[in-house]
């Protein structure tokens, strides 16, 4: 059975999509049949695994609106065992269309239920809000990852955020776990960065991973070229310690 991991994060820039593509890339590399979920109206887990999203006939509006099963719209990727249920800006009007559907918050966990056994990852690359598509991620996962950018104002709105997760968990999905805390841009030069790990070592304690995500260009880089990092430029830091986080998230030292 796919074990579902919902990334998340209301705040936009704190490399949810950056985690989302290299950590999928990478379980896919270490031989993981993998999922990559974009339900971002921005599509950039989209193009940044390769899809030209002019070329698509279905993306996951149609999976969460017209009944389209996963099957129907998931697309290959550059990359061997990593398929990807793309997002196009069509999601853009998805929220407000599901307003009105019954059951609105399970639709994406009525879609995985039916192809999850296929996979060994089902990886959710969620908007920056939390609004009704984040409701359906979290609702459908086995647990959520929490990426936080090492920068001001790192920890303002992750109390909402987990309000919104023990909600979820109160009503919607009893099991949902939090899988983890991963620190992202982290540059050892400033106090700044050095701080932000304090800090949320205090608030998250053994739940934050031990790899910490560095500030690295080649990771900036790498989408505009439509590839997870480690077909960019493989000997990156940025692709190294993807690698590691892929291996603490699969439990091996
Ligand atoms: P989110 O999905 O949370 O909005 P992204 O993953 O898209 O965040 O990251 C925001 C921007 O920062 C992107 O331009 C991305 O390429 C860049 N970025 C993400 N992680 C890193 C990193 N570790 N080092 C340098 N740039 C990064
Ligand atoms: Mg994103």
């Amino acid at each position: 059975m796919g074990r579902t991991i919902a990334i998340a994060n209301q705040k936009g820039g704190v490399g949810k999509t950056t985690t989302a593509v290299n950590l999928s890339s990478w379980l896919s590399l270490i031989g993981k049949k993998v999922l990559l979920i974009d339900i971002d109206p921005q599509g950039n887990a989209s193009s940044g695994v390769g899809i030209v999203k002019d070329n698509l006939d279905y993306c996951i509006y149609d999976v969460l609106i017209n009944n389209k099963t996963v099957d129907d719209v998931k697309q290959k990727t550059i990359i061997d065992g990593l398929y990807i249920l793309p997002s196009t800006v069509d999601l853009a009007g998805a929220e407000i269309e599901m307003v009105n559907k019954n059951s609105r918050e399970n639709i994406l966990k009525k879609a995985i239920n039916q192809i999850k056994e296929k996979y060994d990852y089902i990886i959710i690359d969620c908007p920056p809000s939390l609004g009704l598509l984040t409701i359906n991620s979290l609702t459908a996962a086995d647990s959520l990852l929490i990426t936080i950018q090492c920068e001001y104002y790192a920890l303002e709105g992750l109390g909402q955020l987990m309000n919104t997760v023990k909600l979820v968990q109160q009503s919607l999905n009893p099991k949902l776990t939090l899988e983890g805390v991963l620190l992202t841009m982290f540059d050892g030069r400033t106090n700044l960065s050095i701080q932000v790990v304090d800090e949320v070592k205090k608030f998250f304690k053994n739940k934050v991973y031990k790899n910490i995500i560095p500030r690295n260009v080649r990771l900036s880089e790498a989408p505009s070229h439509g590839k997870p990092v480690m077909l960019y430029d493989p000997r990156s830091r940025g692709a190294e310690v993807y690698q590691e986080l892929a291996k603490e998230v699969l439990g091996i030292e």
